[in-house]
């Protein structure tokens, strides 16, 4: 038979390097990803075998098997799940990167995932961990339900290539073989063996078995022993939803996270939940403590795993839980559906939907319990996913107002770092306050010092902070008990109506030169109005009501999509004493040349105030170099 070399796809080959030469920590983990491999490959043959008997070519159970090879210096890992035909193994072992391949090898970069090989897994690099310990790997394998010699030998060294050849396998399965190098031979003892399974693989589904050595008395000379070896099975194989919450451990359900999220940090809560009565499942439910670093990408997997009676239907079950939690992992079990359930099934399921609708409410009810009785932990939960959580509002309207209660907010009265709530936004607001104020800024301190508030902070009218991208998409259109979101940068503000009639009077007062500074300035601006929101400052740029925010603006440019962009609404402030100099100077000379000087200058300030490049700076630099000397000439 001829054996094909091949090579090894770039990024594949990357991984690989860094298997070889740089991590050293936790090397162990290797026995739990190629545990976890074949569990899954046999996972996967049950559920084709329920509707196609000839993937069980006879077999009666699954099992999952390691040899200890002392002699040969070889650990294998052998399965008799699903298996591999030649091009699945070329592919998956060696051709493909894997959708985690890229993350890893950018967040590689990282020392705490340098420090840190547990890390490994969550990038679905899980097979190549044996080169930590392994000088070279075999693969033996065959598809189950193909002919014996459909079998497939692959192999490496880790040098770039691979090797695959067409092979004679009697057995369905894969038999993964690891030559070990020369100082690991400790994974060949058997004690070793027993504590890495007991500790990352105790819950799988599956026997893990192995010949295990024993000895016995002689039947005819009893003083003599006779050894023999006897199958054990390693691992205690209950399925970790269906014990009794008294009954596990805090670890035992922390390693199972481990296990179905491929995450190795410990999460933050975890919900242990059976259901009854309309609906029966039991489900185990965990909340991370960090974010996943693909969690924004479009090919991110969503949902918990979906078992049926036990029998694992699906890894990513996406109907279970709304888009808006997709960092939630875990496992439901259903008692309801029946075991040849579909993908089509899943989308109009009465009890899908049950299911769904119940979980997301107590994903929801421990998170308001987090925040209230354990506020630091939901504070470095927030900090994670609550910029996810938030895409809820705009998507669960049934719930729009619960996923608002689990905000936090920093505002005009809070410091750094500080937040504050929507229930006790509410419950400080002013009389005859009928919208929520809201600010996008990139920083807290850019908010801070941001013109758009000056008005508001002297009144006392607070305002929340928002610093996500997509707060103003959100927000805009969110009512929390009857009080609409209004950014306080766009449309029209009026915070004290006693103020509105003098603003009417200014408003007729300098009618006139506001009407000749927008002529000035009409290839710019919008319009050119008197501001309720300014104090201090002089002028500012506001954009229409239903306007796009200047934060959304900024992250589509960034991602290079052509944004429309409308003029804005030049907004000035009648207290300011620049307006009684300009309205003298118009009433002796409408066409004096210093109104239009002055209307340019008051627009470039504008923009610099906005954080808007400006359209001529050097024009803008002359001009206030000019004013400055014009200022020095007058004095002298
Ligand atoms: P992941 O398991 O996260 O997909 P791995 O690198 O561990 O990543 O495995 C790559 C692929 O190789 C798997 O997705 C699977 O298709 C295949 N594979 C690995 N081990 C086995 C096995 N024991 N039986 C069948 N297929 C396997």
């Amino acid at each position: 038979m001829t054996v094909k070399k091949m090579k090894f796809k770039t990024e594949v080959k990357q991984i690989l390097d860094l298997m070889v030469h740089s991590l050293y920590s936790h090397k162990e983990i290797f026995l739990r990803e190629l545990i976890s491999n074949a569990s899954d490959a046999i996972d996967k043959a049950r559920f084709e075998s329920l509707t196609n008997k000839d993937i069980l070519e006879g077999d009666k159970e699954w099992k999952i098997k390691i040899i200890a090879d002392k002699e040969a210096r070889t650990l294998t890992v052998s399965d008799n799940g699903i298996g591999m035909t030649k091009d699945d193994a070329v592919r998956e072992l060696g051709t493909i990167a894997h959708s985690g391949t890229k993350e890893f090898l950018a967040a590689i970069q990282d020392k705490k995932i340098q420090e840190n090989a547990e890390l490994i897994g969550q990038f679905g690099v899980g097979f190549y961990s044996s080169f930590m310990v392994a000088d070279k790997v075999s693969v033996v394998s065959r598809r189950a339900g193909t002919a014996r010699d459909k079998g497939v030998k692959w192999e490496s060294t880790a040098d770039g290539s691979f090797t695959v050849e067409d092979i004679d396998k009697e057995n369905k399965g894969t038999d993964i073989i690891l030559h070990l190098k020369e100082d690991e031979k400790d994974y060949l003892k058997e004690w070793e063996i027993r504590s890495i399974i007991k500790k990352y693989s105790d819950f799988i589904e599956h026997p893990i078995v192995m010949d295990i050595e024993k000895e016995e008395e002689g039947r005819i000379d009893k003083s003599k022993k006779v050894k023999f070896k006897e199958e054990e099975t390693l691992n205690s194989r209950k399925a970790i939803w269906l014990k009794d919450k008294s009954d596990i451990t805090e670890s035992e359900y922390n390693e199972f996270y481990k296990h179905i999220s491929h995450d190795f940090s410990d999460p933050v809560k975890v919900i242990h939940y059976k259901a009854e009565g309309t609906s029966e499942f039991n489900s185990i439910l965990y909340i991370p403590s960090i974010r996943p670093v693909d969690i924004y990408f479009k090919e991110y997997k969503i949902g918990p795993t979906l078992y049926v009676k036990r029998v694992k239907i699906m890894d990513h079950c996406e109907e279970l839980l709304p888009p808006y939690l997709r960092f939630v992992k875990g496992v439901v079990d259903s008692s309801d559906l029946p075991l040849n359930v579909s993908r089509e099934l899943l989308q109009n399921n009465r009890q899908i939907e049950i299911i769904k609708n119940s979980i997301t409410k107590k994903v929801l009810d421990t998170l308001s319990e987090m925040k209230k009785n354990e506020y630091d932990k939901y504070i470095k939960f927030h900090k994670e996913f609550g910029r996810i959580l938030k895409e809820g509002i705009h998507f669960d309207l049934k719930r729009r107002e619960t996923i608002g209660e689990l905000l936090l907010f920093p505002s005009t009265k809070t410091k750094k770092d500080e937040h504050t709530t929507l229930q006790d936004y509410i419950a400080n607001i002013k009389e005859g306050q009928d919208s929520i104020y809201y600010i996008t800024a990139s920083s807290f301190e850019e908010a801070l010092h941001s013109p758009y508030l000056e008005t508001f902070k002297d009144k006392g009218f607070e305002v929340l902070i928002m610093l996500d991208d997509i707060d103003d998409i959100i927000m805009s259109q969110f009512e929390y008990k009857g009080k609409k979101f209004k950014s306080v940068i766009k449309g029209d503000i009026e915070l004290d109506k006693s103020e509105n009639k003098e603003k009417k009077k200014a408003g007729k007062k300098y009618k006139k030169l506001i009407e000749l500074i927008k002529d000035y300035l009409r290839d710019d601006v919008k319009d050119v109005r008197l501001s309720g929101r300014l104090k201090d400052s002089v002028c500012c740029l506001v954009a229409d009501e239903g306007a796009m925010d200047p934060q959304m603006q900024k992250l589509l440019e960034s991602m290079g999509q052509p944004v429309n962009k409308e003029k804005m609404i030049l907004e000035l402030n009648p207290s300011h004493p620049i307006f009684e100099v300009m309205s003298s100077i118009f009433e002796k000379d409408k066409k004096d040349k210093t109104l239009k000087d002055y209307s340019y200058l008051l627009y470039n300030q504008a923009l610099v105030l906005e954080g808007s490049k400006l359209k001529d700076p050097t024009g803008f630099t002359k001009a206030v170099t000019k004013l400055m000397v014009d200022n020095i000439q007058q004095r002298a």
